[in-house]
């Protein structure tokens, strides 16, 4: 890690005070977000590019475009929350109206992580991913975590991820989304313990909690009711414009509308073409730390009582296709009970401050930044290697 803080973004003149925000951006993790943010905000407006959006109401909130909120920007702070791939088109639409970044708006992975340490001396996390098995229904050519290039799968026991998420929970104060992946996560035979841990342990700790799932397994029941009871909500990725394959989604879908479990169904998803393990990028170190702050990944996994920067390496690491790296993760044990002053370190690594300025395994990896044009057959299915 370098001694150039990333958390010095925001001025104190600015932001200390804040009380009012406006939401640029409700697609999947505005929704995330919202929550949260209006836990701790008045969110005075929601705004939308998308014209399907336009004037439909979520949370109460008519989306409207930014020249309807000509007259409030000019005296509340916005929030973007959009990927990378789409923030660098909103900063130009925003500097074109006179707006300055990290004065009048920023993106909310900096936002979130600056703002409560700046200010309230929390730690808190935009995203973590968990993985519960890495068994999945399906086996994706470019699969994001590489799984039909494993020599071997298999899934977490619940001691493990109960340790993980002590562990974590000692080091952070608040993490604003759990994505719960697998492979396919509901294949985990103790799906049903696993919701009552985080549940009962975690459950005030975390704003938005939800399994990414590609609708192919209902859960049983009993678990959908425990789902219900603790506000666990459900990503739907339908591949069935893409691929033909077995799906449940129409009885995912009725099962979770029959136990009130909100959820978001994903179609038409593009997917970056990583190139990892089998054509991979060959980024010089010069690149590789531009290609690096380009990607600004939001994909942090914790397993192993680690929280790794990048999803992507992790899984590289994981499966044993890729060394490992000391630098591609922070080991959490040693933080465990420390001052946010010390632990603060997560939350450089999380905006990137990396020793070098970039992983290893981004000279290899086509990122999700805007540097990357290249695009795979979504979930383009391969014959399993055994
Ligand atoms: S470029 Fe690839 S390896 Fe590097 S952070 Fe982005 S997704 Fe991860």
């Amino acid at each position: 890690m370098s001694d150039k803080t990333k958390l010095n973004c925001l001025s104190d003149n600015e932001w200390q005070d804040l009380k009012n925000i406006i939401i640029f951006g409700i697609g999947r993790q505005g929704k995330k977000m919202f929550q949260t943010l209006a836990d701790n905000f008045n969110i005075l407006a929601i705004i939308d590019n998308d014209e399907k959006k336009i004037g439909t109401i979520y949370q109460d909130y008519k989306i409207k475009r930014l020249d309807d909120v000509a007259e409030l920007i000019k005296e509340t702070k916005i929030i973007v929350t959009t990927s990378q791939y789409y923030y660098k088109d909103i900063r130009k639409q925003l500097e074109g109206k006179g707006l300055v970044e990290n004065i009048d708006f920023v993106m909310y992975q900096q936002f979130i992580t600056e703002w409560f340490y700046k200010y309230q001396k929390k730690i808190y996390l935009l995203k973590t991913d968990i993985s519960l098995t890495t068994r999945c229904t399906l086996n994706c050519k470019n699969c994001m975590q590489f799984l039909p290039y494993w020599d071997e799968v298999g899934e977490n026991s619940l001691e493990s991820i109960d340790e993980n998420l002590e562990c974590y929970f000692d080091c952070v104060d608040y993490l604003f989304d759990l994505d719960i992946v697998g492979g396919e996560p509901f294949l985990y035979s103790k799906l049903y313990d696993f919701v009552e841990l985080i549940g009962r342990n975690y459950r005030d700790k975390i704003g938005y909690v939800g399994f990414i799932t590609n609708g192919t397994i209902v859960p049983k029941d009993e678990v959908l009711e425990l789902m219900s009871k603790y506000n666990f909500q459900v990503s739907i990725t339908d591949y069935s414009q893409n691929i033909t394959y077995k799906h449940r989604i129409p009885e995912l879908i009725k099962k979770l509308e029959q136990y009130g479990i909100t959820y978001m169904r994903n179609i038409n998803i593009d997917w970056f073409d990583f190139g990892f393990p089998e054509k991979k990028y060959c980024y010089d170190d010069k690149y590789a730390v531009t290609h690096m702050a380009i990607c600004n990944s939001i994909e942090h996994v914790l397993d192993n009582q680690r929280l790794y920067y990048c999803g992507l390496e992790w899984s590289a690491q994981k499966g044993k296709l890729f060394e490992d790296e000391e630098k591609a993760y922070i080991d959490l044990q040693r933080l465990r009970g420390r001052t946010p002053e010390e632990r603060k370190q997560i939350l450089e690594m999380i905006l990137g401050n990396i020793e070098g300025g970039y992983l290893e395994f981004c000279k290899y990896c086509g990122g999700f930044g805007i540097d990357n044009n290249n695009r795979v057959n979504t979930a383009e299915q391969m014959p399993r290697r055994k």
